[in-house]
């Protein structure tokens, strides 16, 4: 490998600029040359570039978001745009590519791969959603942002005989929520991967909490449940006539200064991807099993099924008291 393309794609993460330092750090490290595509696919259809150096990601750890922008395309899913991205790497001299994103990232380092292109995946988005990988660069910045907030609502409405329903990231997992959800103390938790019986799930538990002396009630829903947080809060206004108060906190989720966790997460994933490049390896996902890095074929680790960590909800059923 001479020249290594490097991309983000999908939504971003807080922990990507990390991902990109150690790609381009590691790479020069070994001799290889390292250039950003900007945009993701769009940037590589389009040959919108930036070389980068050992000073061009300097400082770039702590700072959220990505420095190479993110983007969908459509138009690379199609046999033109696919011909023009090809034909971007033909004129950088570009022999692989790794790509920071989500499972769509991966499926089209795929369509590359079947070009002839060396490529690596990385697992970068907050909602911890990709199946070959426990852990996926920016969640930990995700929980603790939403945690933050939390937090502060809950001295807010401490104050009053109040419901708050706060909706957080996660449009088919509900992992952020889980997490999110054991650490503040909800009240309940809401995740896409289970259907709600709203009387045992919900009202029973309010009920509770309020015969035990509560006075303020936290739950925590994930934006894919069904009718999301102000669904879930007429519900629960009609059967118990609580003051509910909605708030959905969005794309704040998705910003800040990347944690420590994301930090160090970041920067061994593109150092495993690199290192897998240099020893020759291709079409792989870099990923972690526990506290391991280990790696997979793009193709099984798109195979693969991650449901809602089991462990984490049964805690979350027994401290919720359903
Ligand atoms: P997130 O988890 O944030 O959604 P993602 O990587 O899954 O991240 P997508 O929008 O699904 O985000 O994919 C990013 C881009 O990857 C798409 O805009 C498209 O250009 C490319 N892509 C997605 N699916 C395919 C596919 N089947 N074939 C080729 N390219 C694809």
């Amino acid at each position: 490998v001479h020249r290594i393309g490097v991309f983000t794609s999908g939504g971003d993460a807080p922990g990507m600029n990390a991902a990109i330092r150690s790609v381009v750090r590691t790479s020069l490290h070994m001799g290889i040359e390292c250039v950003g595509i900007r945009r993701g696919y769009h940037g590589l259809i389009n040959g919108d570039f930036v070389p980068l150096d050992f000073d061009s990601v300097s400082g770039l750890s702590r700072r959220g978001g990505t420095m190479l922008y993110s983007a969908r395309s459509e138009d690379f899913k199609s046999k033109q745009g696919l011909e023009r991205a090809e034909a971007t790497c033909k004129l950088l001299g570009l022999d692989a590519l790794v790509g920071i994103g989500g499972d769509g990232t991966f499926r089209g380092l795929l369509t590359l791969a079947q070009k002839g292109l060396s490529v690596i995946g990385i697992p970068g988005t907050i909602d911890n959603d990709i199946a070959c990988s426990t852990y996926t660069i920016g969640f930990d910045t995700a929980c603790n942002t939403a945690l933050e907030s939390i937090d502060k609502l809950r001295d807010t409405m401490l104050s009053h005989e109040r419901c708050s329903v706060v909706e957080v990231m996660g449009r088919h997992a509900g992992h952020v929520a889980l997490n999110v959800g054991v650490a503040c103390g909800a009240t309940v938790v809401l995740v896409p991967e289970k259907e709600v019986d709203y009387e045992e799930d919900v009202m029973e538990p309010i009920r509770r909490a309020r015969l035990a002396g509560r006075t303020h009630f936290m739950i925590i829903v994930a934006e894919g449940v069904e009718g999301g947080a102000y669904g879930v809060a007429q519900k629960i206004h009609e059967a118990t006539a609580l003051d509910t108060r909605v708030t959905v906190l969005g794309h704040v989720q998705r910003g800040g200064a990347p944690t420590v966790r994301d930090r160090i997460a970041a920067t061994y994933m593109g150092y495993e991807a690199v290192r897998l490049l240099a020893e020759g390896k291709d079409c792989r996902v870099v990923a972690m099993q526990g506290e391991s890095y280990v790696d997979y074929d793009i193709t099984e680790a798109l195979a693969m099924q991650k449901g809602l960590d089991q462990q984490t909800y049964t805690v979350m059923r027994v401290l919720t008291g359903v």
